[in-house]
């Protein structure tokens, strides 16, 4: 790593930005918007991405955090993150016309968790308490599930789960050397607990390119919404990997009086952000020094969902 020589390489980090589950969710906005008259109406944001929401919302999305905000009668989208029965139930009640924009990888969990709720056992989710993702799968884990955010928690959690079976179950945009400790504290305090599901395919895949930036980057870019749970883990890891690193929105947010003089710059994008802000964002180190843009591949995604 050359770190106070010359300007390095741009490094484009593959697979990065869309994600299947993401690409489903815009698809079926898109065909909503094609087909039914404006305005559509989308339950929390479609994605964690600044860019998207605000392009669709200038083409007729609305963007509701409540089902009241929809009139009797309108379609409504349920975004990638999926909800709660309750959120399905109040639709019903409310004569709305509903469009499940939910990631098959989040049903999974959603399934998993039924299932087992249903079966008298207790689930535990590790993940953020409040992310979408959490409160819709918490919806259907059953009166005694319990979300577990770290270490500390799963070690004050009631010992009386001990008494039932448990399984604990993941957000899928979690970092696995996050969940590993949880999970240790929990098989120690509940030895039967089984694992039912940890991350999804797309994180991993984008944390591993991380991995792999890493090893030959003096810096790293990682483009994506602070909202968004998989780009914050990507700046987390890079970070905790000993590169200075920043999450940008987009190119007008690099700062430039943080990146080294010299060395290769790292770039990639969370599940939920467009190629067009890489390609931007290229543009810009171009602009500035970065001629040589490379790219480093750690797998070939080829999933796709169906609508
Ligand atoms: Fe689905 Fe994973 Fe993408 Fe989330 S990050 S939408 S779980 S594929």
């Amino acid at each position: 790593m050359n770190e106070t020589g010359a300007k390095g390489d741009i490094i484009l980090a593959a697979p990065r930005g869309f994600c299947a589950g993401v690409r489903r969710a815009l698809e079926i906005v898109e065909t909503a918007l094609s087909e039914l008259p404006c305005p559509i109406y989308v339950f929390h944001e479609i994605v964690h991405n600044d860019h998207v929401v605000s392009e669709l919302r200038s083409r007729g999305v609305k963007f509701v955090e409540s089902l009241n905000e929809v009139p009797e009668g309108a379609t409504v989208i349920f975004s990638a993150h999926g909800v709660s029965p309750d959120i399905e139930s109040e639709a019903k009640q409310r004569k709305l016309h509903t469009i499940d924009a939910t990631c098959p990888l989040v049903k999974k969990i959603h399934a998993k968790a039924e299932k087992f709720q249903q079966d008298g056992g207790t689930v535990l989710l590790i993940g953020h308490r409040g992310h979408p993702e959490i409160t819709g799968t918490l919806g259907r884990s059953g009166a005694d599930a319990q979300v577990v955010e770290n270490i500390d928690e799963a070690a004050k959690l009631s010992s009386q789960i001990a008494d039932k079976k448990a399984i604990w179950l993941s957000q899928t945009t979690l970092c696995n050397d996050d969940i590993a400790p949880i999970v240790a504290v929990l098989e120690k305090r509940f030895p039967g607990i089984t694992g039912g599901g940890g991350i999804c395919y797309a994180t991993a895949n984008r944390q591993n390119a991380v991995r792999q930036l890493c090893r030959e980057c003096s810096f790293i870019l990682i483009i994506g919404s602070p909202k968004s749970s998989n780009s914050n883990r990507l700046l987390e890891l890079a970070l905790k990997n000993g590169v200075p690193a920043q999450l940008i929105n987009d190119a007008s947010e690099i700062n430039f009086d943080s990146l080294p003089a010299g060395g290769n710059i790292g770039i990639t994008a969370g599940a939920s952000a467009p190629e067009i802000l890489v390609t931007k964002t290229i543009e810009r180190l171009r602009n500035a020094g970065w001629t040589k843009v490379r790219e480093l591949a750690v797998a070939d995604e080829k999933k796709r969902f169906r609508k």
